[in-house]
């Protein structure tokens, strides 16, 4: 038999041209979102102030299984896609393990994450119905990082909410997106009232994703010919990000194997999503029987510990309410270094997924744990791993654990979503024995859920 190569990458005319649209083949959609003044379901004219409207019609679209992929945005992920399949052999060899474990490299490209696939199609959009300027909240700074790229590419003004603890931590992430030409503030911020109110109540706060996410809606609806962009969470973004999934999926063909677990860390859901959809499709029309596995982390625990319920996607309260799994918009997580993995909430089609039993598993994973794995994985694969990303490799190398006990050849997949360059103060506290587990009390939840809306 022909050895499958180490890293598998797909042909031209294999690349999609299509996104994959998962809703269309649910057997139950997720509840609406709700206006939260009134509590009645959001129509899209509601969203045009804040969201381009081919987007809002993404968003809304629930019966079309493929979206041609736009020419312009093919081009785009030309310059870095398709992404390597890689066979793990070393790390296989490191476990000693039968398992068979593959994962999808989204660190390809500047920004150093999959959040690139959303953000050219979010601003290629936008830049179609003449918008000139947006606006957007990052964590970690992958999002705005892949946003400013996009936003450069199609000469777009950018104003980047960013999460203050970020901001002073990660200063290398605030100049490439000055280098990309972004405009950074950190939030809370005085320049949106949602900023102004926070720091009132919270002067010494260090900002969280959901306050930063309050004032880049703001700022959105109140600038002229402006418009806000999420990289996460939102039915477009997991669309946009299917292209990880297809592209899988048909390099998984080329080598004449199919995956029985795959894996994904969630802090949103997007890359999860995306990674999950074709692969999803073929197990609710009852073709294969994947196992999903959704990795978060404990300090953060939102499908494992969280509840299914509607809540706003913003701590300032000015979003649409999403039935999702939450732990309360104002749950303030403890500063732990998978920054991008830190949202209160979970992408509605995750969320729904998972409530229907078609998304197999969570799992909660404690940091210390996980960096353990990033280190072993970097010494053997020689790519160092995003923070977000070593969750999903952690529980990869649980899985092909499992297998050498069992003796069980199984074929893993799991998304590397991204490089950790950016992320070296993380590795470092790991080296040096300061980095900690916190994960949050029974009661530190309670009082999140206290506060859910009620609808
Ligand atoms: C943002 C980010 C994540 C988490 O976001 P999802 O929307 O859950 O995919 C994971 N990995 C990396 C590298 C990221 O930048």
């Amino acid at each position: 038999m022909k050895k499958v190569p180490y890293r598998i990458y797909l042909p031209e005319d294999r690349i999609p041209r299509q996104w994959h649209n998962i809703r269309a083949n649910m057997k139950e959609q997720h509840e609406p979102f709700l206006n939260p003044a009134t509590g009645e379901v959001l129509k899209k004219e509601d969203l045009y102030p804040v969201f381009c409207e081919e987007l809002v019609e993404q968003e809304f679209d629930t019966t079309h299984e493929y979206i041609d992929i736009p020419d312009e945005i093919v081009e785009f992920y030309k310059m870095y896609r398709p992404s390597p399949l890689v066979r793990a052999y070393n790390l296989e060899k490191a476990l000693n393990t039968p398992a068979k474990i593959y994962y999808k490299f989204e660190g390809n490209n500047t920004s150093g994450s999959h959040k690139l696939n959303s953000a050219v199609a979010q601003v290629y959009y936008a830049k179609k119905q003449g918008i000139t300027k947006l606006t957007t909240e990052t964590g970690a700074g992958q999002w705005g990082t892949a946003l400013a790229m996009a936003a450069k590419y199609f000469n777009m003004d950018l104003t980047v909410y960013m999460v203050k603890s970020s901001y002073y931590q990660k200063p290398y992430r605030k100049a490439v997106m000055e280098t990309f030409g972004a405009t950074i503030i950190p939030s809370p911020s005085d320049t949106t009232e949602a900023g102004r109110a926070i720091l009132k109540q919270f002067p010494d706060t260090n900002g969280s994703l959901g306050c930063a996410i309050s004032e880049a809606v703001e700022t959105a609806f109140k600038t002229e010919n402006c418009r806000y962009v999420l990289g996460s969470v939102l039915d477009q973004v997991i669309l946009h990000q299917s292209v990880i999934g297809l592209e899988a999926k048909a390099a998984f063909e080329m080598i004449d194997e199919y995956p029985d677990i795959i894996i994904g860390c969630a802090g949103g859901g997007s890359n999860l999503g995306g990674l999950i959809s074709p692969f999803m499709k073929d197990k609710l029309e009852g073709k294969h029987n994947p196992y999903f596995i959704a990795v978060e982390p404990a300090s953060c625990p939102s499908l494992t510990r969280g509840k299914y319920a509607y809540d706003f996607c913003d701590t300032g309260k000015m979003t649409p309410l999403a039935k999702m799994y939450t732990l309360g918009c104002d749950f303030q997580p403890s500063p732990n270094h998978a920054g991008g993995l830190r949202y209160h909430g979970m992408a509605p089609i995750i969320s729904k997924l998972y409530h229907d039993g078609y998304l197999d598993e969570a799992r909660a994973v404690e940091q210390t744990k996980v960096f353990e794995s990033a280190v072993l994985f970097s010494q053997v694969e020689t790519i160092l791993p995003a923070p977000e990303s070593a969750h999903a490799v952690h529980v990869a190398i649980q899985e092909a654990i499992k297998c050498r006990e069992s003796g069980e050849s199984k074929t893993i997949l799991f998304g590397l979503t991204g490089t950790g360059y950016f992320d070296m103060t993380a590795y470092a506290s790991f080296h040096d024995g300061t980095m900690t587990d916190y994960i949050p009390t029974d009661e530190d939840l309670e009082r999140g859920f206290a506060k859910l809306p009620k609808v």
